[in-house]
């Protein structure tokens, strides 16, 4: 058994990975907080054992093995270098950090010793997306040529925090949204972004020089070109995802979402064929490649340079917004 202690009391912890967890025959035994109360109440609200208000007594816990780290994204690096220090494994949220020295940090404190490290992009785990991936893998769209991310959404007015209206903890739409689209666009066309250009929009609902939306434009090794819309202001778009090659196109619905939900049709000489796929949870699946690689089988679903070239993708995002220029994402590795 995994025993947890989660670093954050967050909605995306109490909303999807303790049941992850506990669904993977993991335990959570204690909540780390900023405050005591929202501690405690928080371990009472979720069946948790114990809350804290310290990093340093949850990490000098033996029985804990692994820490989820999902507070604010200025918290992560300083967290997960404790972590990794205190010998825990170490599940981290997107974005890494703030800035790629801070993540490749991370990543090397873990590497240091001898913990897993894996980062928490849910996308790569949806049965839609690994479909999408298998089939490009077996040559049924011939060569990708382009690739289309539809990732508006409208922020529901709970989420409508430090998301919105604290640049100093990372947010915007770009740390929050575009890096799940780099990360789900390499990993379903085996392929790597070179070089972006991106115009940005504040239309109301963040402030402080944050934007809520973004269009992206990206270029990858292959040549494929790409185009992502996030947004926090969409009530209505719908998501979406797709792949255009010279033998076929995949054509994905409702499958940038945190839900086993949507579809994915292959269109072709042949016609239109709608694609099987599983419907399993993602932070599920995300948990048991966790609980596995800390067992010494295998790797996460997604490691920790993933998160760091997922990162590189939002930083040059960002600059190409700030400058208008194209931007190449270096990622340092
Ligand atoms: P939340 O806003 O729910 O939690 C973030 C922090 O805000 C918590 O650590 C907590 O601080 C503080 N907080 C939460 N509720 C309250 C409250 N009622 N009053 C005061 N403070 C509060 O964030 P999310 O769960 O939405 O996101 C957390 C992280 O997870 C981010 O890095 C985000 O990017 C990532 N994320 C990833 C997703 C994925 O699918 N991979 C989905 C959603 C988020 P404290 O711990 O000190 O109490």
């Amino acid at each position: 058994t995994i025993r947890w202690g989660l670093i954050g009391a967050s909605n995306i912890a109490r909303e999807h990975v303790i049941n992850a967890i506990r669904q993977n025959g993991g335990e959570v035994l204690s909540v780390m907080s900023s405050d005591a109360g929202r501690a405690n109440d928080y371990a009472a609200a979720n069946g948790i054992p114990s809350g804290t208000d310290s990093l340093a007594a949850l990490l000098e816990r033996d029985d804990i093995d692994a820490v989820y780290i999902s507070t604010t994204n200025e918290l992560h690096r300083d967290q997960a270098l404790a972590a990794a220090k205190a010998g825990k494994h170490i599940l981290c949220e997107k974005p890494l950090a703030l800035a790629l020295a801070d993540a490749h940090a991370m990543v090397n404190a873990a590497k240091a010793a001898g913990v897993v490290f894996a980062t928490n992009h849910h996308l790569r785990n949806a049965g839609a997306h690994r479909a999408m991936r298998a089939a490009i893998t077996e040559g049924r769209i011939g060569k990708p040529l382009a690739a289309r991310v539809f990732h508006a959404v409208y922020l529901p007015p709970f989420l409508q925090g430090w998301r919105i209206n604290a640049p100093a903890a990372g947010g915007g739409v770009i740390l929050d949204i575009a890096v799940h689209d780099a990360d789900t666009l390499r990993f379903v066309l085996g392929d790597e972004p070179e070089s972006v250009q991106a115009l940005t929009q504040s239309a109301g609902m963040a402030e402080g020089g944050l934007a809520d939306a973004v269009m992206t434009t990206a270029r990858f090794r292959s040549g494929l070109i790409a185009q992502t819309h996030d947004a926090f202001t969409s009530k209505y778009a719908g998501t979406g995802f797709e792949v255009h090659g010279t033998e076929g196109s995949l054509i994905a619905r409702d499958v940038m979402t945190q839900k086993p939900i949507g579809s994915v049709v292959l269109r072709d000489n042949n016609g239109e064929h709608a694609l099987d796929f599983d419907r399993g949870d993602l932070y599920v699946r995300a948990l048991g490649a966790f609980h596995a690689a800390t067992r010494g089988e295998g790797q996460p679903a997604a490691t920790g340079e993933d998160g760091i070239r997922s990162l590189a993708f939002g930083l040059a995002v960002a600059e190409a917004a700030r400058t208008g220029a194209r931007v190449a994402v270096e990622t340092g590795l």
